[in-house]
């Protein structure tokens, strides 16, 4: 059976990543409190939300630094939307820096108030067109070295990807298309 992902269960859209694994056939964990961390687990999902709301939490359950050492050790991650906002290593509209553990520069509610939310599709590295359901979202306004873009839209980057940490602006878990979660998935039981 393949290993169990962890989603972070701290606050925001976590249930409909956990219904998109069950889909899958792919049994998670929730990560809750500090000693769910000492469960075994193949990759790490953080869901959609209220970013400095669950950097707060993080933090206060003693959940921020362990989780930034795994990821650091390469521990595989798909991140949609706060969850970028927490991997960022720098937010150019915000002081707060959660994990740190990606090299781009993530502006957050980027896309004002009009377009706060919004559906569309775009091409995605190695999948072709998906579609993508944007919600007060994030974009990457400027890219480290190392960090691949995956899509683009409309001239703003939305996807990107450095070593095994995966970024999205969008919520890949409320449409019914699941390669992005499949090629998650193949990555978590990748060998490193
Ligand atoms: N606007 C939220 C934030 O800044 C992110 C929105 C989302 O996760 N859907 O944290």
């Amino acid at each position: 059976m393949m290993n169990r992902i962890a989603v972070l269960a701290v606050q925001g859209a976590f249930i409909e990543h956990e219904k998109k694994l069950d889909r899958l056939g792919v049994p998670c964990l929730e990560l809750r409190q500090r000693s769910d961390l000492n469960r075994d687990f193949a990759g790490l999902i953080l869901p959609g939300g209220e970013s400095t709301v669950q950097g707060k939490l993080l933090q206060d359950l003693g959940m921020l630094n362990p989780l930034r050492e795994r990821i650091r050790s390469g521990l595989p991650v798909l991140a949609t939307c706060a969850g970028l906002i927490l991997l960022a290593e720098h937010l150019c509209n915000d002081e707060h820096v959660w994990f740190g553990t990606l090299p781009v520069t993530v502006r957050r509610n980027a896309y004002g108030r009009q377009l706060g939310s919004f559906h569309t599709e775009a091409q995605f590295a190695g999948l072709g067109r998906v579609p993508m359901t944007f919600i007060r979202a994030p974009y990457v306004e400027t890219v480290g070295s190392g960090v691949e873009i995956l899509a683009t839209v409309e001239d703003t980057i939305v996807a990107v990807r450095s070593g095994r940490q995966t970024g999205l602006s969008f919520h890949p878990e409320l449409d019914s298309d699941n390669r992005i979660h499949e090629c998650f998935l193949r990555e978590c039981t990748a060998p490193v």
